[in-house]
């Protein structure tokens, strides 16, 4: 006859294998975190190209114009003309509003150059601007007052706090597309060659959303 050996686990040995669950989920999860905040910010880089590869076809049918303000919001011309039919990649994915549908009819979205005019909109083409890569058309934007992404983004000197200005959400850097077709994460040195028509880029809010750092 065999004898059935038992294995049973001590309350110490329990004790010391939650013990270093513990320990190795701590030094894991930081890292996790990080690497899926790596991926939201690629992710919202893809979107970035497909939102400025829309703008650039609107305005190739439109005298290279680009009609941004109030009354004549970017995003909805983009969606009601069929430039875009997936108004999630409008959003950034790392924003409290990752969705369209939650964006007030696109009033809460990636920020744009702003005129503030309907009647006054902006011609903007690759050829008009020498440094074509450094002239930005959208971005990760941030209103602190709403505490949301805000279509527009201004370039005045006045720090209202209404006023969307890019923010340096992904990792202290925030993600733009440029008038050439391409798309970058800026951080706050590099947001120094950074032109918004007319003027350069002068504040952009910190990680945080609590405050607006000045640039220029
Ligand atoms: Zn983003």
């Amino acid at each position: 006859m065999s004898r059935k050996i038992e294995y049973r686990f001590t309350l110490i040995e329990v004790l010391v294998v939650i013990g270093v669950i513990s320990i190795l989920a701590s030094l894991l999860l930081p890292s996790l975190g990080k690497a899926k905040e790596r991926v939201k910010a690629i992710h919202c880089l893809n979107n970035q190209k497909q939102t400025g590869l829309a703008i650039q076809s609107y305005m190739s049918d439109f005298s290279f114009y680009f009609a941004s303000s109030n009354s004549s919001k970017w995003t909805t011309n983009l969606m009601l003309n069929s430039y875009l039919s997936n108004g999630d990649i409008l959003c950034c994915p790392s924003s409290k509003i990752p969705r369209y549908a939650d964006s007030a009819s696109g009033w809460f979205t990636y920020g744009a150059i702003y005129t503030n005019d309907a009647s006054n909109c902006i011609q903007m083409s690759a050829p008009q601007f020498a440094h074509a890569s450094r002239v930005y058309m959208l971005g990760c934007s941030l209103s602190i007052e709403n505490q949301k992404p805000m279509f527009r983004m201004f370039a005045q000197d006045d720090v209202s706090e209404n006023y969307g200005r890019p923010h340096l959400i992904h990792q202290q850097k925030v993600n733009m597309y440029f008038l050439d077709g391409h798309a970058e994460g800026k951080n706050m040195a590099t947001l120094r060659d950074v032109v918004q028509v007319p003027n350069w880029v002068k504040y952009a809010a910190d990680q945080s959303g609590s405050v607006y750092l000045k640039i220029y």
